[in-house]
């Protein structure tokens, strides 16, 4: 059975840890080569590592690049069109949630901007040089494979709904990627290239554990979860597959939300 994203190419940021590296080892699994870009390298050639013991017949490239330099995402892409051809897919999934992000009167601005820079300035380079490269993808019908492609944008359940915990700069530059991301969708939409937002519910991934790191502040949101789980990073990828694959290929524009039906709930089942 040939993979879904056989004799594509994808991008993937913040591919070291959660679920940037389940989404490179699902896409590899597809059959996709896959450029791990990480401010972590280690991390991202582990996962290049585990790619290529696991799905030989494709090819995984590690490296360091902090999202937060128009610089390092550029050469990012730069690499991935040299060592694959083209890039089909750009998956622009790093972000941070910093520990000192907090409400209106609490937050620094230093705090503010860092957020700002890595989750709004990354995702817009991460665009802007990704739409770059898929103009110039090769046409090959006889593999399917077209000019353009399929980003996806990483925002959160926060971009929607208020939370009474607040992390405002992380919120608000997660509202910033949806809008970003659709009115980027309008504008490229007759190219061939699609852009959609992903929005993750809460996940059983570092970023949040390693923040609600007492059962109280587990529990606090857990009530709220319909399903009474946190997500995994898994369950994520397959969504991120789903956008970045061919059978998405009516939809662009969305806030594609993965949440365990949070975003939907007044009442949780008891
Ligand atoms: P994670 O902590 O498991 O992984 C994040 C990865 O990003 C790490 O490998 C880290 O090294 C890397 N990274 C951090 N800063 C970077 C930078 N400046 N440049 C390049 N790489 C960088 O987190 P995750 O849960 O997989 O989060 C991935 C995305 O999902 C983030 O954008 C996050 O905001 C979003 N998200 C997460 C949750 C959640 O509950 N975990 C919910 C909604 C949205």
């Amino acid at each position: 059975m040939p993979g879904r994203l056989q004799y594509k190419s994808a991008l993937i940021t913040g591919a070291g840890s959660g679920i940037g590296l389940e989404s490179s080892l699902l896409f590899a699994q597809e059959g996709a080569n896959v450029l791990l870009a990480d401010i972590n390298l280690p991390a991202a050639e582990k996962g290049a590592a585990l790619i290529k013991h696991r799905f030989p017949d494709v090819t995984a490239v590690a490296i360091q690049a902090d999202v937060g330099k128009e610089a390092d995402i550029k050469h990012a892409v730069d690499v991935a069109v040299k060592e694959f051809g083209r890039l089909d897919i750009m998956f622009n999934n790093a972000g941070i949630m910093h520990p000192k992000d907090d409400n209106a009167l609490n937050t620094e601005e230093a705090i503010w901007d860092l957020t700002m820079t890595i989750n709004v300035k990354g995702v817009w380079w991460g665009c802007k040089y990704a739409i770059l490269a898929m103009r110039q993808n090769p046409l090959d019908e006889s593999k399917g494979l077209r000019v353009g492609g399929s980003i996806i944008n990483t925002a959160s359940f926060v971009s929607i709904m208020g939370a009474a915990t607040p992390q405002l700069a992380y919120t608000a530059s997660k509202g910033a990627v949806l809008a970003m991301t659709r009115e980027l969708a309008m504008v490229h939409a007759r190219e061939g290239i699609r852009l959609n937002s992903l929005c993750p519910g809460p996940l059983k991934t570092p970023l949040l554990m390693d923040f609600l790191n007492t059962d109280e502040k587990k529990n606090r949101r857990l009530v709220h979860l319909p399903m009474g789980r946190f997500g995994e990073a898994v369950e994520l990828a397959k969504a991120a597959l789903f956008l970045a694959s061919d059978d998405s290929s009516y939809v662009t524009g969305t806030d594609f939300k993965v949440d365990g039906g949070l975003t939907s709930c007044y009442v949780t089942p008891l």
